[in-house]
């Protein structure tokens, strides 16, 4: 079974036989025969589930697609230095490229160009073999931290038992407009800037 949970889906585990009422925009459910409940909500109708022959999984459309897996051991800073050679492109969108790079979204971009301190505007062909090998090393530990912290709630994301994720307490700079900058201070206030239709939060100082 293939599930995107698109936007701002979500999936609720629970009991079987508990929920006499389903939740609003509730449009899948499963249960297993120990008894558990899944519940896909999804109000923008983003998501997505379709089921697929694991041989297949590669050829599906929606994963064909797809570029690197950033938890594999695939990620390197050779293999981001390839991705990125010929790319004039500002590093900020060859990163969100799903085509380069599965599953980054705008906030671990963010992030992890503050904590490597590489200019969001950058091409991404001018980044230097220490900068590319930065960047491999911390894609994968601030997903992790990520996961581990159950994630980012901003508006309506929350986990599988309704509780909200950690992760944005731990953002750096993502959301954190005009605040100073972690690193260096009050001196130079976190900035936002729109790329290719995005919200990008750096701070102007420490990412050259
Ligand atoms: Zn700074």
């Amino acid at each position: 079974m293939l599930l995107h949970l698109g936007m701002s889906g979500r999936l609720t585990i629970g009991r079987a036989g508990t929920n006499a009422t389903p939740p609003a925009h509730e449009h899948l459910v499963l249960e297993t025969e120990s008894g558990a409940r899944a519940g896909l909500v999804d109000p923008r109708r983003f998501g997505m589930v379709d089921l697929v022959p694991t041989s297949e999984e590669d050829n599906h459309r929606l994963l064909a697609h797809l570029g690197m897996e950033p938890l594999s051991d695939a990620m390197s800073g050779p293999a981001l230095a390839d991705l990125f050679r010929s790319r004039r492109t500002p590093v900020k969108s060859a990163l969100l490229d799903q085509k380069l790079i599965a599953g980054l979204g705008n906030i671990y971009v963010c992030e992890a160009l503050f904590r490597c301190k590489i200019h969001p505007e950058r091409q991404a062909c001018t980044l230097t073999e220490g900068e590319t090998e930065a960047l491999a090393e911390a894609i994968p530990q601030i997903l992790e931290q990520a996961i581990a912290s159950g994630g980012s709630s901003l508006r309506d994301y929350v986990q599988a038992d309704g509780t909200k994720g950690g992760f944005q307490d731990l953002h750096l700079v993502y959301g954190r407009e005009g605040a100073p900058c972690p690193n260096c201070g009050e001196a130079s206030p976190i900035r936002r800037i729109t790329q290719a239709g995005r919200s990008t939060f750096f701070c102007a100082t420490c990412q050259k």
